[in-house]
């Protein structure tokens, strides 16, 4: 039976007969070895690879175990093979060479390079470590890929022209320079459409490529689905199979501490065989609450780019783009000159929000019967205006200041001095000054009375430490950022 062997098995001498037994290794010793093994690669490590090992032969030279799976066998081999010769070899076992072989399946399976499943349309698909070429839809759990978000459609402008070279990059499927490309940035501003971009671009240079994207949230499902089957085996050895695994909004995982734990794993797995990792997440990798330190650092390794809030020129190329898209849709609507840039001015929050405009003027246009021109526009897009009216408040800026600094929001506009609620009192003067229309005494007033060369003094503060104090800036950025989402 030890004679089938999978490809992960090494040439097999010990079945051509001349056997000689040279040790007994009994239960006891392995496991004692085993104990070591666990010293040696960690609980986790041990758990998930070496406790599953089952010994069952050791002659001629050769140890030889039961694995559950190829995959796991091909893996053991070569992550951890010479740590379990060199410690069978501490104890005299005269061990040249180790093997595992898959145990014999209840129902044979084909071998796997001369699988003749394709004969059989019914047989059941093959597991994605067997079928050595690319895995059968069915089998990848990825998120189905939108067919519209590509490199050709994607609109390059400053705030995104770092992100957009990266993801070219990584597209080109060349070796592997930086790991992981971290993405992030605010809602709608592309980071979605660019791991899309990378799926797409490397399924038609690389086809061969295992390549697997998916939501954060999916990869909990997942997870959480295998653990209920008892399928967990399955699930690693299904992610640790990729080539390319991109994960989306990844701070969808902060605070859930097994589904952390496990992606953490598959992370370290895969960068380990040089496979390529995309993630995204809508802030940088330290700004993510919840988030396993060990996972935070890990995820900041390779090239963390983010997404900048869109411009005005971005916005009106996108627009433009989309415009022209919809002009072949509804042959014969027009648009009157101004009505673009009327919209990339006044629509500032995201492209979504952007796109959802123009397919609504095109549509409500297209019904009843009128040019798109300023008119149509005002009355069709009343609300989106009105809630893109919206200012951002000092009493909102104070709010969202406190609470990412931990601080009571009357520590805001108490006399409290100590640093740390002072600082943030004075990023909230900052910001202040930076988002609303307001005047410093107006701004004085609302934080506790103060004259208005204290909030002068503040503002300036922060704009003195922003060049100097990384941490800060990023803090900056965040918070616009979500005031103003
Ligand atoms: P995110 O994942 O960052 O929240 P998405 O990638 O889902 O954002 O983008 C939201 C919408 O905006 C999508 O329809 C996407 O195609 C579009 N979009 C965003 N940025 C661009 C861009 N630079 N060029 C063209 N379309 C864009
Ligand atoms: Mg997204």
């Amino acid at each position: 039976m030890m004679c089938k062997t999978g490809r992960f098995t090494r040439p097999n001498q010990a079945c051509n007969g001349a056997e000689r037994v040279e040790q007994r290794m009994t239960n006891e010793t392995w496991g004692e070895i085993r104990e070591q093994l666990q010293k040696r690669v960690g609980k986790n490590n041990y758990t998930t690879w070496i406790e599953p090992l089952k010994l069952v032969q050791l002659t001629g030279g050769v140890a030889r175990f039961e694995v559950p799976t190829s995959f796991f066998g091909d893996w053991v081999l070569r992550n951890y093979g010479d740590h379990i010769r060199n410690h069978l070899n501490a104890t005299g076992a005269g061990v040249d060479r180790v093997e595992f072989a898959v145990a014999r399946a209840p129902q044979p399976a084909a071998a796997p390079a001369e699988d003749k499943a394709a004969d059989k349309p019914a047989a059941r698909p093959r597991k994605a470590a067997a079928a050595k070429p690319r895995v059968a839809e069915e089998d990848m759990p990825g998120a189905p890929l939108d067919h519209r978000f590509t490199f050709d459609s994607f609109v390059v402008g400053k705030p995104n022209e770092l992100a957009h070279a990266a993801a070219r990059r990584v597209a080109e499927g060349g070796p592997v320079t930086f790991n992981p490309l971290f993405l992030y940035g605010g809602v709608g501003l592309g980071k979605t459409h660019l791991m899309h971009a990378i799926a797409h671009e490397l399924q038609t240079r690389q086809p061969q490529l295992r390549v697997l994207y998916l939501s954060a949230e999916q990869f909990m499902y997942r997870f959480v689905q295998a653990l209920r089957d008892r399928s967990v085996m399955d699930f690693k050895e299904l992610f640790r199979s990729v080539d390319v695994l991109m994960v989306d909004d990844v701070q969808f995982i902060a605070g859930k501490d097994s589904t952390q734990e496990e992606f953490f794993h598959t992370f370290n797995a895969l960068v380990d065989q040089n496979k390529q990792i995309v993630i995204s997440a809508d802030r940088a990798p330290g700004e993510i609450k919840d988030l396993e330190e060990r996972i935070k650092s890990r995820l900041q390794c390779g090239l963390v780019v983010d997404l900048h809030p869109t411009d005005y020129e971005l916005r009106l190329g996108i627009l433009q783009q989309k415009a022209e898209f919809y002009r072949d849709q509804y042959k014969g609507l027009t648009i009157a000159p101004g009505v673009l840039e009327f919209l990339a001015h006044r629509i500032t929050t995201n492209v979504r929000v952007l796109e959802g405009a123009l397919t609504r003027l095109f549509a409500f246009a297209s019904l009843v019967g009128r040019p798109i021109d300023m008119d149509l526009t005002q009355d069709c897009l009343a609300d989106i205006l009105r809630a893109s009216d919206r200012k951002v408040t000092v009493e909102e800026i104070q709010r969202k200041v406190a609470e990412h600094y931990n601080i009571r929001l009357s520590d805001m506009i108490g006399p409290k001095r100590l640093r740390n609620i002072a600082r943030p009192r004075q990023v909230a003067m900052y910001l202040s000054k930076q988002l609303t229309p307001r005047s410093l005494p107006e701004i004085g007033r609302r934080f506790g009375g103060r004259d208005h060369t204290t909030i002068m003094h503040g503002v300036r503060k922060i704009e003195e430490l922003m060049s100097t104090d990384s941490q800060l800036a990023d803090d900056l950025q965040l918070l616009k950022r979500l005031l103003q989402a």
